[in-house]
């Protein structure tokens, strides 16, 4: 079925511009230059699937009229990736039932800590979110779409990305191993983290990640989890063209 990919946010953890700096890419006018922390939604048959709620999902809910959420697959729980959980609360309350989040295993206990006033039972004063911790550790099926999670790594510990239909969503990592290499053949839509040129030992660099997509030969390529050194415009020019920086408010369509 056909499926609408949104971008979010396409910026790394401190966001673009970063608080305090006085570089050109944070001072830049070109408004593909302004990212907030990395998300996407994928949108088909009226269902709304999100991947992470970043500190900055309640501006990324109002500038794309956001109404619905039916699930959030979440990739790991660094801040920059789960913060906006608690703006899934206008949106859950006229909903008959929970918004269920799903995550790694390890990952859903730390949410369940990070959030106690949400999951503790015990909260008797109303007004939180209405959401539910779910285990994945295979494919699932949402709404009649396959979500496989596919296994990174992140620095020193295995985070989560997405493949969904003809696309994957790998946010946050430093390597892929060989057999999540495997599971991502034949994609149309292949979304990497490309930090920067510079190396980092928890991210990709865009060098890296050309060389994934050379690896991988999807359709179509584009790098997310951006920072401030890589200036939209000068960096597409020198990208090949069916690799392209993500940005904020992007969409794409795809089959899911
Ligand atoms: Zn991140
Ligand atoms: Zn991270």
């Amino acid at each position: 079925m056909k499926a609408k990919l949104t971008v979010l946010g396409s910026g790394t953890s401190m966001g673009v511009p970063t608080i305090g700096c006085d570089c050109a890419v944070c001072h830049s006018a070109d408004s593909h230059d302004r990212r907030t922390r990395p998300s996407i939604m994928v949108e088909y048959g009226g269902h709304f699937v999100l991947i992470d709620t970043t500190p900055d999902f309640r501006e990324q809910a109002i500038r794309e009229g956001i109404q619905t959420v039916d699930a959030v697959l979440y990739t790991h729980t660094h801040a920059d990736h789960i913060l906006g959980i608690d703006d899934l609360r206008p949106i859950s309350f006229h909903r008959p039932e929970k918004i269920p989040l799903y995550a790694r295993p390890e990952a859903v206990e730390v949410l369940r800590s990070m959030f106690r006033y949400i999951f503790d039972a015990d909260y008797k004063f109303g007004g939180i979110a209405r959401v539910e911790l779910k285990n994945i550790d295979g494919p699932i099926e949402l709404f009649g779409a396959r979500f496989d999670p596919i296994t990174v790594v992140h620095g020193d510990t295995e985070i989560y990305g997405y493949r969904f239909g003809s696309a994957a969503y790998l946010t946050d990592f430093s390597d892929i191993p060989t057999s999540s290499m495997t599971q991502l053949g034949g994609l149309d839509i292949l979304f990497l983290d490309a930090l920067r040129h510079k190396p980092h030992p928890t991210h990709s660099t865009v060098e890296n990640s050309l060389r994934i997509v050379q690896q991988l030969k999807p359709k179509r390529a584009f790098f997310t989890h951006i920072c401030h050194d890589l200036p939209h415009a000068e960096t597409n020019a020198s990208l090949p063209p069916d690799v392209r920086l993500s940005y904020d408010g992007m969409k794409l369509e795809f089959e899911i």
